[in-house]
C-alpha cells in the first residue's frame, strides 16, 4: 500500500518546502524506497507557464511537456523521480477540470460545489501518483496555511488521511521560529498559531520542521511540543545551510527524521545509504581549481528566475572539482556600458533562455565578445538565437538580422517562428515543450560531451533557425552540432575557430544533478578551467 506524506508551510512563505520535499523524498530513497512527489500550487492561473519569471521565477519542463513549478526541478536533482504532468496541480488547473466536466455533463443533475467536487478532484490529483512501483507519495501544498485560497487544498489533504487511514498519512509541518534581535529571544508564537490553523482545518501534524537562526534549546522543544501537540523527537531543527542546498538531507538524518518517518509510517527497510551523496558534497565543498562564468541575462536580481542553470552550474563544477564563481550581469547594462566592463576576465559566458525583446541586444555583444576573445560560451534556447543574430550580424554581413520575435521586419529572419506554431492563438501550454529526440554529427564537441549519437533534451520555445541561412552559415565557420531526427529543425550550433563554442536549442539545465551532471555543463565548466592555465 502506498503511503503518503504531506508537506505544509506556516508563518511565512519561502522556508524552502521544496527543497524539504526533495530532502526527505532524497532520504526515502537511500533506505531503498520508491517514491513519487508532486505540488500543489494554490493560485488561479492553470500552471505558471504564462507567467513572468519577476512573478514566479524560472518555469520547470518535465520530459512530458507540462510548464511547472521550479520546486519540480528540486524534486528531480535532489531524486530519481521523474516528473510529469500528474506532478503539479493549481486552483486553475484544478476548476479548469471540474469545469470542463461540468460542461461534458459528469455531473448531471447535481450542484457543483468546493466540497465535495473540487476536494474531491485534488483527492484524484493525490491519487495519480499511486501505483505499485510506488512506495510513498509526497505532495506539497504550496502558499501557507492561513491563506484563503490554500483552503481546499488543506481540506482534501484531511479527507484523505480520514479515507486512507491515518497510520499510511504524514503530515509535516515547516514553519519559522523567528529570533527576535532587541530581545535576544527566539519566539514560537508565530508557529503555535500556524499548527494552530492547522488543527482548524482538522489536521494535527505529525512532524514539525522548524527553520530558525538560533539553535532551539530543550526548553523551546518542549514549548513547541506541548503547544503543538507534537512528539518532542518529531521537532527538527532547521538552521541555514546557505550556500550548500545539498546539505539538508544531512541535517535532517543527523536528528534522525528518516527513522522518525519510517516509524510513523510503519515501513521497514534494510538501512540507508547516503555514501554517493557525501561524496558528492565533499567535493562541492573542497574544489581544487576555481572559474569565473558570466551569466548574462535580464532577471539577473532575482536568484529563482534561472535557478536549474545556477545548480546546473554548480554540477558542472562538481563534475571537475571546481568552484564556480558567478558573474551575474544585467544585459541591460552590457547595452549601457557595453561588453568589456562588464565581461572582462571571466572565464566562460552563459546565456539562458528567454523571451522578449528586452535585453536582447546586451546578449547578442555579449556573444560576440565570447566569439572574438575566444572565451568558451554556452548558449541555451535564446542564448542560441542569440549567437544565431550575432553571427548573421558580424561574420556573414547580413546587416540587421534578428529573430522574428524581436523584429518582424528584419531584412534576414536568421530566426523565425516555428511552421507548426503559425497557426497557434492559445498561449497557455502551446510552444514546442518537452523532450525531443535529437541526432548529433560526429565530429563535433557535442558529440564528445555526449558520447553518443542519439541524445534527448527538453524545449520550450516557438521560434526556431531559419534553414535558409545554412549554407552561408556553414561557409563562414558554423557547425550544425545537431538536428531534429527529421533533419528539420536545427538543434545545436558551434563555432569552427573557437576553444568552445556551443548554443543549443534545448534546456540541458532541467536534466542535470549534483550526483550526475549534464555533460554540456561539465565540458563548458572544463574548457573553462582549460582557458585558465
Ligand atoms: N523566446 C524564444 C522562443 O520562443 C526562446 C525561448 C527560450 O529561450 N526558452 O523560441
Amino acid at each position: 500500500m502506498t503511503k503518503h506524506i504531506f508537506v505544509t508551510g506556516g508563518v511565512v512563505s519561502s522556508l524552502g518546502k521544496g527543497l524539504n520535499a526533495s530532502s526527505i523524498g532524497m532520504l526515502l530513497e537511500s533506505h531503498g524506497l520508491r517514491i513519487g512527489l508532486q505540488k500543489f500550487d494554490p493560485y488561479v492561473n492553470v500552471d505558471p507557464g504564462t507567467m513572468s519569471p519577476f512573478e514566479h521565477g524560472e518555469i520547470y519542463v518535465t520530459e512530458d511537456g507540462a510548464e511547472a513549478d521550479l520546486d519540480l526541478g528540486h524534486y528531480e536533482r535532489f531524486t530519481n523521480a521523474v516528473m510529469n504532468k500528474d506532478c503539479n496541480f493549481t486552483t486553475g488547473s484544478i476548476y479548469y477540470s471540474v469545469i470542463t466536466k461540468e460542461r461534458q455533463g459528469k455531473y448531471l443533475g447535481k450542484t457543483i460545489q468546493v466540497i465535495p467536487h473540487i476536494t474531491n478532484e485534488i483527492k484524484d490529483c493525490i491519487k495519480k501518483l499511486v501505483n505499485p512501483d510506488t512506495d510513498v507519495v509526497i505532495s506539497e501544498i504550496g502558499g501557507i496555511v492561513g491563506d484563503i485560497e490554500s483552503q481546499p487544498f488543506l481540506e482534501a489533504i484531511r479527507q484523505f488521511g480520514r479515507e486512507v487511514g491515518r497510520e499510511n498519512v504524514l503530515y509535516i509541518h515547516l514553519t519559522l521560529i523567528p529570533y527576535l534581535r532587541a530581545a535576544d529571544e527566539i519566539k514560537t508564537k508565530p508557529t503555535q498559531h500556524s499548527v494552530g490553523m492547522l488543527r482548524q482545518a482538522g489536521i494535527e501534524p505529525d512532524i514539525l520542521i522548524c527553520r530558525t537562526e538560533k539553535s532551539l534549546s530543550t526548553d523551546i522543544k518542549e514549548k513547541l511540543s506541548l503547544f503543538c501537540n507534537v512528539d518532542i523527537e518529531s521537532i527538527i531543527e532547521e538552521k541555514d545551510v546557505k550556500p550548500y542546498l545539498y546539505e539538508i538531507p544531512l541535517l535532517l538524518v543527523e536528528q534522525g527524521l528518516d527513522k522518525i518517518i519510517l516509524k510513523k509510517l510503519h515501513l521497514k527497510t534494510n538501512g540507508n545509504t547516503l555514501a554517493k551523496w557525501t561524496k558528492m558534497l565533499d567535493t562541492l565543498k573542497n574544489p581544487q581549481k576555481v572559474t569565473e562564468i558570466a551569466i548574462v541575462g535580464k532577471y539577473i536580481g532575482l536568484q529563482s528566475a534561472y535557478e536549474s542553470i545556477y545548480e546546473a552550474l554548480t554540477h558542472g563544477g562538481i563534475g571537475n572539482s571546481a568552484e564556480v564563481k558567478e558573474r551575474r550581469i544585467e544585459s541591460g547594462d552590457i547595452e549601457k556600458d557595453g561588453a568589456e566592463k562588464h565581461l572582462k576576465g571571466c572565464k566562460g559566458i552563459l546565456i539562458p533562455g528567454g523571451f522578449g525583446e528586452r535585453g536582447v541586444e546586451g546578449k547578442i555583444e555579449a556573444v560576440r565578445y565570447a566569439r572574438e576573445n575566444k572565451i568558451p560560451y554556452l548558449g541555451l534556447c535564446l542564448g542560441m538565437h542569440c549567437a544565431t543574430i550575432e553571427f548573421a550580424r558580424n561574420v556573414c554581413n547580413l546587416k540587421d538580422a534578428n529573430s522574428t520575435e524581436f523584429n518582424a521586419n528584419t531584412p534576414h529572419p536568421v530566426i523565425c517562428l516555428l511552421e507548426e506554431q503559425k497557426n497557434i492563438v492559445n498561449k497557455g501550454g502551446t510552444m514546442r515543450l518537452g523532450a525531443q529526440p535529437c541526432r548529433l554529427k560526429t565530429n563535433t564537441i557535442s558529440y564528445k560531451c555526449y558520447g553518443q549519437e542519439l541524445i534527448s533534451e527538453r524545449h520550450r520555445h516557438r521560434y526556431e533557425f531559419n534553414n535558409k541561412y545554412k549554407d552561408i552559415f556553414a561557409s563562414k565557420g558554423i557547425v550544425f552540432g545537431g538536428f531534429t531526427l527529421d533533419n528539420e529543425l536545427v538543434e545545436i550550433i558551434e563555432l569552427k575557430d573557437h576553444p568552445w563554442f556551443v548554443a543549443v536549442q534545448f534546456h540541458p539545465e532541467f536534466k542535470s544533478k549534483p550526483t550526475n551532471p549534464h555533460p554540456l555543463f561539465k565540458e563548458f565548466i572544463r574548457a573553462t578551467l582549460n582557458v585558465c592555465k
